[in-house]
């Protein structure tokens, strides 16, 4: 199985509207709830593409029973996360169906107390033993210490199991340097680690830092990969108008999916990109349609990339 690591949980609920207009009241026309979190993004992904999913991280309250209800649905996924006395929180989405741009409101989540994390530590460790890879998604919630992600990858590092790392921030910083097999910065959180915008030098920075591979996504431009055997740049057939929320975690899931199957590293970066893609034309964050992912699969233009070091 596949274990995914989702500390900042969420219940998320979009509501879509007609058009959105300051200081007007608006008739729903309809509204959805789903587990969420990026985590839990990959894990559905994961389960979408065949995989045994394990699910650890925090929920609690009546938004985190409603997260575990709809993971309980979903037979790939085993829901293994901790409980806490704070409520999980909720995002909201609200889309504009006229022009299809979402405005978002995201709770910070509830603090979590030493002992919880102490709990989260000692599933963790449990798990980590019977997994085939790692997936530690999304930011930190009030209470966990800032090198959370390092101790994590450490962890899995010592279990001998592969770990891909996608945070940003002083998280990351500190995860890079515990040494992941893999990190996903988008390009906004690579240019933060490294001061650099340009990919190449940023990428290489980055594993420099200590990541074995990073895999930089930058948006509709794909994915440019960098690691000890070499450098690739993978791209979409073309750039997709949709909803782009949640594309990262489906390239994660795509990477996993891809690492698990011993695919070789230019079929990883296909497989992801061609689930990310295909995400993007989905309504929600942790899904796509499985004809359209096998469409953009045969289309995904995988290159070496050799400019100069
Ligand atoms: P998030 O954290 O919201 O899940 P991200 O910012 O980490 O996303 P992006 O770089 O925006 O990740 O997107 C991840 C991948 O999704 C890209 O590498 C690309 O393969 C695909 N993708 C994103 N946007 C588009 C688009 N407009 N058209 C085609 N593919 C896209
Ligand atoms: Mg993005
Ligand atoms: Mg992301």
């Amino acid at each position: 199985m596949i274990l995914t690591v989702t500390l900042n949980t969420a219940l998320d609920i979009t509501y879509r509207v007609r058009a959105l207009r300051p200081h007007a009241s608006h008739r729903v026309t309809e509204v959805t709830e789903r587990p969420g979190g990026k985590g839990l993004n990959v894990a559905r992904v994961l389960a979408a593409l065949g995989h045994r999913v394990t699910a650890t991280g925090f929920a609690g309250g009546r938004t985190g029973r409603s997260v575990q209800d709809q993971l309980a649905g979903i037979s790939e996924v085993v829901d293994a996360l901790v409980p806490v006395a704070g409520a999980t929180r909720r995002t909201i989405a609200v889309v504009d169906e006229t022009t299809g741009d979402t405005t978002q409101l995201n709770e910070p989540g509830p603090e979590i107390a030493p002992a919880e994390w102490s709990a989260f530590l000692e599933v963790y460790g449990d798990l980590v033993s019977s997994a085939a890879a790692v997936a530690l998604c999304g930011s930190l919630p009030p209470g966990v210490p800032v090198g959370a992600y390092a101790q994590l990858v450490r962890t899995a590092r010592s279990a001998g199991v592969p770990v891909l790392l996608d945070t940003s921030g002083e998280p990351l910083r500190r995860g890079v340097a515990a040494r992941p097999d893999v990190v996903k910065p988008n390009a906004d959180e690579l240019a933060e680690l490294t001061g650099s915008y340009e990919p190449l030098q940023a990428t290489r920075d980055a594993r420099r830092r200590g990541a074995h591979a990073v895999v930089a996504s930058l948006g509709a431009e794909g994915l440019l990969a960098v690691n000890a055997e070499g450098r690739w740049r993978a791209a979409p057939p073309r750039r997709i108008q949709g909803n782009p929320t949640g594309a990262g975690d489906s390239a994660v899931a795509g990477l996993l999916s891809g690492l698990v199957d011993l695919l070789p590293w230019p079929a990883r970066l296909a497989r992801a990109v061609a689930v990310s893609a295909a995400s993007v034309l989905a309504p929600a964050a942790g899904e796509f349609d499985r004809r359209v992912y096998e469409e953009l699969l045969e289309r995904v233009i995988v290159t070496p990339h050799n400019a100069a070091a």
